[in-house]
C-alpha cells in the first residue's frame, strides 16, 4: 500500500505564522471561535491535535480547500479522558476559514493545554508489502492476529513509522485497537495516523529554544542522531484518523490509544 510521511519543522523556529499551515497542536488559524469544540463530558473546551488541509492523494477529505480539525479533551480527571467520545473532528470549507490564530477559550479554572507545534513542511511518499486485498485483514481482530508479523507490523522497528498518511492503519503500542467502540470499520479508511512523538527534519537550533517549554530531545538511531518533540500527551501513544468518503460531505472520526 502506497502511504505518505510528513516532514516536520518546529513552529517556536519558524517566522509567526501569517497563513494556513498543515499542521500538528499550536492554535488554529481562521478557526471560528464559536464552533470551537467542547467536551461532552466535562465541559472543558479541547485542545487542538491537528489542522490539516485537503491535499491529495497525501490529504484527501473530499472537497479541494476543506481543512480538517482535530481537538481532544486533554484535561486528565475527564471520565471520558482517552475515550473516542473526547475526540472530536471539524472540516470546515475554505470559505469558513478566516484569518489570524483562534486562541484556545480558557476553562473555568482560567486554563488551557495548548499542545506544542509543528508544522507540516512536505510530504515523503513510501509503499510496503500489504497488498490492497489484505486491507479488511486490519479491522477484522480475529484475521489480523493471524498475519505474517511483518505484514501486521511493517515498520514497527522505529516511532518516526507511527506517523503517516494512506494506507492500512499500523496498529501500535499495547496491540490492536480493533474495540468496535473505537475503530470505524469500512467503508471507514485509514486517513491518517500520529505518534506522539514527532520527528523533526533536519538540524535543530536547540540554543533558540533554551526559553521555550518545548519537550524536544535527540534520538540516536545507529550513530543517526534525529530530533524529536512529544508535541502532545497520548498516554505515549498514537491517534488514528479514519474517513468514511462514502458520505457525502465525508465523515471523519478519531481516537488515540497508548
Ligand atoms: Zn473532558
Amino acid at each position: 500500500m502506497r502511504f505518505y510521511r510528513p516532514k516536520f519543522q518546529l513552529a517556536a523556529l519558524q517566522p509567526p505564522q501569517d497563513r494556513l499551515v498543515s499542521k500538528l497542536g499550536g492554535s488554529p488559524w481562521g478557526f471560528p471561535q464559536s464552533r470551537w469544540s467542547t467536551c461532552n463530558d466535562c465541559g472543558h473546551p479541547m485542545s487542538m491535535v491537528a489542522q490539516v488541509e485537503h491535499a491529495p492523494p497525501m490529504i484527501d477529505i473530499g472537497v479541494s480547500g476543506s481543512v480538517l480539525h482535530l481537538f481532544y479533551c486533554a484535561n486528565l480527571l475527564c471520565m471520558s479522558y482517552g475515550n473516542p467520545s473526547s475526540c472530536n473532528a471539524v472540516i470546515l470549507t475554505c470559505q469558513e476559514i478566516g484569518t489570524g490564530l483562534t486562541e484556545q477559550p480558557l476553562n473555568e479554572d482560567g486554563e488551557r493545554v495548548v499542545n506544542d507545534e509543528v508544522w507540516i513542511s512536505g510530504w515523503d511518499t513510501h509503499d510496503d508489502i500489504v497488498t490492497a486485498e489484505q486491507i479488511p485483514s486490519f479491522y477484522d481482530e480475529q484475521i489480523y492476529t493471524r498475519l505474517p508479523e511483518d505484514t501486521a507490523h511493517p515498520c514497527d522497528v522505529d516511532l518516526a513509522w507511527h506517523t503517516k498518511a494512506g494506507g492500512v492503519p499500523y496498529w501500535t503500542g499495547h496491540g490492536v485497537t480493533l474495540d468496535r467502540a473505537y475503530t470505524p470499520c469500512p467503508p471507514f479508511e485509514l486517513l491518517l495516523q500520529f505518534h506522539e512523538t514527532v520527528y523533526l527534519e533536519g538540524e535543530v537550533a536547540i540554543e533558540e529554544l533554551a526559553d521555550t517549554s518545548i519537550n524536544l530531545y535527540q534520538h540516536d538511531n545507529f550513530g543517526q542522531v534525529s530530533y524529536c518533540v512529544n508535541f502532545a500527551n497520548l498516554g505515549t501513544g498514537t491517534g488514528f484518523v479514519f474517513i468514511d468518503r462514502t458520505a457525502n460531505p465525508p465523515l471523519v472520526r478519531w481516537h488515540w490509544s497508548p
